[in-house]
């Protein structure tokens, strides 16, 4: 059977771009769809990060289109093949995405320009795959998340893109917190289309790309199956939809990519699992909690992640400090950065519990990975969580998640006490965080059971095979 090709355009990929845990996806799936019959391409703007000033390009498209009366240019490069297993582009338009920072400037404010710079990176992508010229085809588009919640629309619906009308779309809802919505007044930003479909890309009054992609894209999924629920229970309208075309919407749990994170190849680890975990951890302890005191012989929990409402960044600080108040023989290692009451927060908790609390305000891969294999517990108080994808590096490298039962998570984490190899809490509240990792605490006391469930947790499969079936079963059948 011949292979048919997916394009999958993303603001994110790792290792080329990365702010979350669409990066890890984009970066992974392509890869395990090359066994399910399916050549994948990946599209994203051009960044000044440094992972582009390492590759070589081949220039494969020049273009231009008015946007709001102006000119705007742009270049696709294709990226030599090296690092990644599929072909990647990228898409550079000056002034718009030749920044050293995917989605926040150096106060951590969005630019201000993301409606511009969001349309134009789709309509280059479009104009690119719409000319005949550029002689690129796919059987399928798919799109990552609201930043490019308009192209399914723009495929089907808009003469300029005619061409690409009956090629079936996918899309993807990573984060359903996140929308690109624009007032009417910036229509011009999209080319010309039928007034009569406005009313399909409107809600509450503005251009919403979310349901645009909604109604556009001939399948919608979410990174877990919990979150899709939990989206319906939010969102009537999502509710409406999904009865009536039950087929449209799905599901799918992220997986994580097992070649980039194995505790025993990690090239980002500087002590990878060689002999036993205990040794693993000691060495990895040993490394980043230098400052701290006692540092092998009590328990590591620690948080990664972005200090958002949804993380519960706002619940962690007071939590710990009443964990140890109670239990004093316990370390944390808190690396995260956004909101700035709560970076100040946990930099005056780091202050105060010098010898018992770590912190890095910032991002950091590197460190990231060092974290994970450090520790004993990561500790996850989402308010919300799409999928969430610390809790499984988490299991791999030997480290038990604490994790607020929802979306994915409780996918994922289920209580130790409940048959699980996690710590499950209900409530975004202080209490229940504090009681939650309490019980981490007793259970890391008892170091018998608490290693056998390590040992299982480390062997968990939550490799990318499942889910890459899953998702080319819909595209098949989207293609078919
Ligand atoms: P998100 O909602 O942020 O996408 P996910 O759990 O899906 O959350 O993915 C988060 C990803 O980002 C993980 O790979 C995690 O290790 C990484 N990460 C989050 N914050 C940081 C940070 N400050 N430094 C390094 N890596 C981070």
């Amino acid at each position: 059977m011949a292979k048919k090709k997916v394009l999958h355009i993303s603001t994110e990929c790792y290792p080329a771009a990365k702010a979350g845990g669409m990066a890890d996806v984009v970066g992974a799936l392509p890869k395990y769809l090359i066994d399910q019959s399916w050549v994948p391409t990946v599209v994203t703007p051009r960044y000044k990060l440094p992972w582009f000033d390492q590759q070589t390009f081949r220039n494969v498209y020049s273009g231009s289109f008015e946007m709001e009366g102006k000119s705007t240019l742009f270049d696709i490069y294709k990226v030599k093949k090296g690092t990644l297993s599929f072909d990647y582009y990228c898409i550079d338009i000056p002034g718009r995405f030749d920044r050293d920072s995917i989605y926040l400037n150096e106060f951590g404010h969005g630019f201000q320009d993301e409606a511009e710079r969001n349309i134009a990176f789709q309509r280059s992508a479009m104009q690119w795959l719409n000319d005949p010229k550029s002689k690129v085809s796919f059987d399928l588009v798919h799109c990552h998340d609201h930043q490019v919640g308009f192209i399914p629309f723009l495929m089907k619906k808009t003469e300029t893109f005619k061409r690409l009308k009956d090629t079936p779309t996918f899309y993807t809802i990573h984060n359903g917190a996140y929308n690109s919505r624009y007032p009417w007044t910036r229509l011009d930003l999209l080319p010309k289309f039928s007034p009569k479909f406005s009313q399909h890309i409107e809600w509450d009054g503005y251009m919403d790309a979310v349901a645009a992609a909604m109604r556009f894209a001939d399948h919608v999924n979410t990174v877990s199956p919990s979150y899709l629920d939990e989206m319906k229970e939010h969102m009537p309208a999502l509710q409406f939809m999904s009865e009536k075309e039950p087929d449209k919407f799905s599901g799918t749990l992220n997986g994580i990519d097992n070649e980039v994170w194995d505790p025993r190849t990690d090239e980002l680890l500087s002590n990878k699992l060689t002999t036993t975990v205990d040794q693993f951890k000691k060495v990895n302890k040993a490394d980043i909690l230098s400052e701290l005191y006692h540092l092998n012989n009590i328990p590591l929990i620690s948080f990664i992640g972005r200090f958002a409402h949804q993380k519960g960044g706002d619940l962690l600080v007071p939590a710990i400090e009443r964990v140890l108040a109670r239990f004093g023989f316990v370390n944390f290692f808190i690396l995260g950065s956004g909101d700035p009451f709560i970076e100040k927060k946990v930099q005056e908790l780091r202050d105060k519990y010098s010898e018992r609390v770590a912190c890095f305000i910032g991002y950091n891969e590197g460190l990231a990975h060092q974290i994970y294999a450090a520790s004993d517990f990561i500790v996850m108080p989402s308010r919300f969580e799409p999928c969430g994808l610390n809790q499984m590096f988490a299991m791999r490298y030997g480290a038990l998640a604490i994790a607020r039962n929802t979306g994915g998570l409780k996918d994922t984490v289920v209580d130790f006490e409940a048959g699980g190899l996690g710590v499950s809490f209900d409530y975004d509240s202080v209490d229940d965080l504090t009681h939650a990792m309490g019980r981490a605490l007793h259970l890391y006391k008892d170091q018998k059971r608490y290693k056998k469930l390590r040992s299982k947790a480390m062997k968990m499969d939550f490799s990318w095979t499942k889910s890459a079936k899953e998702y080319a079963r819909i595209y098949n059948q989207l293609t078919r």
